[in-house]
Order: structure tokens, then sequence, then C-alpha cells
């Protein structure tokens, strides 16, 4: 039977056994501790680790940050993917600075009335820099929870988060609320892990309501994620001298802010076949005549949550200033690569400037 009283001590326990040294476990600074909570959601600690470095290292501050630009910013953050994340980073540091005069609110409730910081961010704040009595609630303690507990609320529904941030409130000890919380997350992150959880070797074995019945792979119970939608992209990459067209991503769509080359976006039936059929678009008409237009053999494909992109990538040469519409413009190699790109373009275009 699960105890409640026992969990935390037993808990922290195992985390100073297990736990893995991570750089922003030493530091009390809100701004990195908010900086590695950011670039951690929806990322990996192997993969995050060099962009938090990367980050402390180019803006020390908050207030540093904020007064970067938006293209430095998303440039720092190229290969992370969901880009809103490192816009919403931004704009919460110039309200930091701006508003805040470079300091943190030093409270749950504060760090939570900041634009940009929801509750699992200000619980992490509150709780590892400041030691606030708060619990904090992301994938692994859900899964931690529903799995001891045996909780089968649909973790994708508003009722869960109410049900759940309940019970992890009351587990939150009030001696060391940042270590519990800390303790938490790790032990979801490498013991009670989503497809192979190691219950042979787990503290909570016996009083685990999942293991007990056979459902740790049934338990979270998450509602399964809307359909993926398939987007056929055509990138024309109009080369003219040591230049390359290239255009900054609109808001309203993926990779905001991003640049992109020029791009025709088909259904999959009416792909373009033939050199013809892209020459014959009013937008490609409309560069001029170029001396040469290959496609290039290879599709890309490339995975966001919610769409599956195939990107076709046409090389379109020409020996006289091709007529670009007004947000494109030509980029040498040097300024193509200072650009914030999303990973497909970055890696086509290193084909581009061999
Ligand atoms: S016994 Fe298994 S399912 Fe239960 S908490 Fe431990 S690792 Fe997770």
């Amino acid at each position: 039977m699960f105890n409640p009283t026992a969990f935390a001590p037993r808990l922290i326990e195992w985390y100073r056994r297990h736990g893995r040294d991570l750089p922003w476990r030493h530091t009390r600074d809100p701004y990195r501790i908010w900086l590695s909570e950011v670039i951690l959601q929806q990322t990996r600690v192997r993969q995050g680790m060099p962009y938090y470095h990367a980050f402390v290292e180019k803006f020390p501050t908050v207030s540093d940050l904020a007064a970067a630009s938006e293209q430095e910013v998303l440039r720092l953050w190229q290969g992370l993917g969901y880009y809103s994340r490192a816009r919403n980073l931004h704009e919460t540091a110039r309200i930091v600075a701006q508003t805040y005069n470079g300091v943190f609110p030093d409270n749950y409730a504060g760090l939570l009335a900041l634009k940009g910081v929801g509750p699992y961010t200000a619980a992490a704040i509150a709780s590892f820099a400041f030691g606030e009595q708060v619990a904090v609630l992301d994938g692994n303690v859900y899964r931690v929870l529903a799995r001891l507990l045996g909780i089968e609320t649909d973790i994708a529904t508003p009722k869960a988060k109410t049900e759940f941030a309940r019970v992890a409130a009351t587990l939150v000890p009030a001696d060391e609320p940042d270590t519990y919380n800390q303790a938490i997350m790790e032990f979801g992150a490498i013991q009670c892990t989503p497809v192979a959880p190691d219950c042979l070797l787990c503290p909570f074995q016996a009083e685990c309501a999942a293991c007990n019945t056979g459902r740790q792979h049934e338990l979270p119970v998450k509602s399964k994620k809307g359909l993926v939608k398939n987007r056929f992209f055509h990138y024309i990459v109009v080369r003219f001298g040591d230049g390359v067209a290239m255009k900054q991503r609109p808001a309203g769509d993926i990779w905001q802010g991003l640049y992109d080359f020029p791009l025709v976006e088909q259904t999959a039936q009416e792909s373009i076949a033939s050199p013809d059929e892209l020459l014959g678009l009013p937008a490609v008409a409309a560069l001029g005549t170029p001396t040469s237009v290959s496609l290039e053999p290879e599709a890309y494909t490339h995975i966001l949550t919610h769409q599956r992109i195939e990107a076709r990538f046409w090389r379109l040469e020409y020996n006289m200033p091709p007529v670009l519409p007004p947000a494109v413009q030509l980029y040498t190699a040097a300024q193509a690569h200072d650009l914030p790109k999303p990973v497909l373009i970055d890696k086509f275009l290193k084909t581009v400037f061999v």
C-alpha cells in the first residue's frame, strides 16, 4: 500500500544515489533554471545540454538575452525544434529585463504572472531557485504518480491537471521541495520510464499499483494525439553569382521567423513532376528564365508533432539577376550560414555551397 508520508524521504534517498549530475542542478540562479527548463521541454537532456551551455555562454544574464535580436536567438536555438519556445523565451526575457529590471519574481504566483511562464516552469523556478514548497508536474511526474497510485484519468484532459496537481501537492515536503521535485522528475526520466520501467530494482515495487496489477504499460492513460497532416513542399533554390535566394518564414505557420527558400506547396496529387511544369507556375515564371533547372533526386522527410513534411528541392541557375519578390533576397554562403534555419534547410544548404 502506498505510504504518502514515507514517499518523499525514500524518493530523495533514491535520487541521492542515482540522480544524474547536471549543470542546472548546481545553481540557484532563476535565469539559468528557467533557461534549462525551457530547453528541456520536449528535448532530451543529452540533446539539450550543448544548447544550455551555448545560451549561458552567449547570454550570461536575462538582460543579455533580452538585448539580443530574435534572429540571434533563433540561430542559437537552431536544431532544437519547436521554435515558438525560442521566441517565447526571448519575449519573456524582454519582459523580465524591462518590467522587472532583470530580476525574476521570487515566488510561484509572481512567476506564473509572467507572460510565457506556465505552471510547470513557475513551479520549477520557485522550488529550485527559491525553495518554495510547490509541486512540479511534467510528463515524468504524471507517469510516476499514475503508476504508483493507479490513477486512470486521461492525462490529456483538463480534469487530470487538477487531479494530479492535488495529489502532487500533498507529497512535496516542506524541508526539501527542490530536491524532491528534482527527484521525482529524475525518477520518471531514468527509472519509471515510458517504455521500459525498471520495476525489478524499483524501491516502490511492493506498493506500486501498476506493478502489482501488471498495468505499467497502460498507465498513464493518454488519449491519442490528433491526426498528422502530410504536406508537400517544392523548394525553389535560386542561384545567381555567389548567392542563393532565401526568405524569412511568416507568422501563422511552422518555423515562424526562420529562413528557407522560396516555396511552392502542393497536395500529393498535384505534385510537380517535370522542369516544364515547374517553370509553368506563375511564381516561378516571374523569376525570369534560368540557364538550368534540375530536381534533386532525394526527397527529404521531416516529421513534426502534427505534420509530416516531404520536401523536394529544385535547383535553378541564373546568369542574369532573377526577379525576386520583395521578401526574397540573395545571400552569400557566409550570410546564409548565420541565418536561423529549419534543420531540413540547413542540411540542404550544405549541398548548395560546396
Ligand atoms: S514499480 Fe515500476 S511502474 Fe511502479 S513506480 Fe517503480 S518503476 Fe514505476
